[in-house]
C-alpha cells in the first residue's frame, strides 16, 4: 500500500510515517499542500492523510481539486479543530473521512484499512474513460459490445491511467507502481505493455487512444472517433 501524509508538523508527519512503515506501506511525506496536491494528482497513492490547516493551501482546497481533477484516491483528514463545521466542510470537499488531533495510532490505522477496503470493493470495481470500461474483477477492457481480456500487468497499467484521465503518467511512476522498485524491471517494461495495451485498444475499435507526451510520460485521451 502507498500512502501520502500531507502535514506541516514535521515531527508528527514524521511519527506517522515511521508507524505506517512498520506496518509495511510505503510512505511518502509533504509539508504544504501545493506539494500535496502535486504528489497526490499523480494517482500513485492508495490513501492520502491530508492535514487542513496546512501552507500554501489547505487541506480543503487540496481535496477539492483532487476530486475536480478526477482523482478518486481516498482521503482522511487530519485537524485540530473539533467543531461539527468544520467536519461538515471538510466532508464537502471530497474527503472520505475525518479524525481529530489527538488520535490514537490504532484508530488511525483502523480507519486508514477501512477506506482502502473501500477503494477496492467499490470505487475501484469498473472504470470508464470515453467509450472504455474496464471490470477490475476480471480485468476484461469492454468497448460497446467488443470485450478484451488483460493480463494481470496490462490491467495495472490501464488501471493507474483510467484513474488519472487528465494528467500524463510518468514511466518511472508506473514502473514504481507496477513492477515495483526493487524489480529487474526497466523502461522497456512499460512500452512493451504500452505497445500492447494500444493493440488492444485499436482490436476494440476504442476512441480512446493512449498518447505519449513528450519528457512527462503517457496518458489517455479520447479522440471523440472510432479508430476505424
Ligand atoms: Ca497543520
Amino acid at each position: 500500500m502507498n500512502v501520502l501524509i500531507v502535514e506541516d508538523e514535521v515531527n508528527l508527519a514524521e511519527a506517522l510515517a515511521h508507524i505506517l512503515r512498520d506496518q509495511h506501506w510505503s510512505v511518502d511525506v509533504v509539508n504544504d499542500g501545493g506539494s500535496g496536491l502535486s504528489y497526490a494528482e499523480s494517482g500513485l497513492y492508495d490513501i492520502i492523510v491530508l492535514d487542513l490547516m496546512l501552507p500554501v493551501m489547505d487541506g480543503t482546497e487540496v481535496a477539492r481539486q483532487l476530486r475536480a481533477k478526477n482523482v478518486s484516491t481516498p482521503i482522511l483528514m487530519l485537524t485540530a479543530r473539533s467543531s461539527i463545521q468544520d467536519k461538515v466542510s471538510g466532508l464537502d470537499c471530497g474527503a472520505d473521512d475525518y479524525m481529530t488531533k489527538p488520535f490514537s495510532t490504532d484508530e488511525l490505522l483502523a480507519r486508514m484499512r477501512a477506506l482502502t477496503r473501500r477503494t477496492g470493493d467499490v470505487v475501484l470495481d469498473e472504470l470508464s474513460f470515453g467509450d472504455l470500461t474496464l471490470d477490475i474483477s476480471n480485468m476484461n477492457l469492454n468497448c460497446g459490445s467488443r470485450s478484451i481480456h488483460l493480463s494481470q500487468r496490462e490491467c495495472d497499467v490501464m488501471k493507474l491511467l483510467m484513474r488519472t484521465p487528465k494528467a500524463a503518467l510518468s514511466k518511472e511512476a508506473l514502473l514504481a507502481r507496477v513492477w515495483g522498485v526493487q524489480g529487474e524491471s526497466s523502461a522497456n517494461n512499460v512500452e512493451a505493455y504500452i505497445s500492447f495495451l494500444r493493440k488492444k485498444l485499436n482490436y476494440l475499435n476504442s476512441r480512446v487512444v493512449i498518447s505519449t507526451i513528450r519528457m512527462l510520460g503517457y496518458r489517455l485521451d479520447d479522440t471523440g472517433e472510432s479508430a476505424k
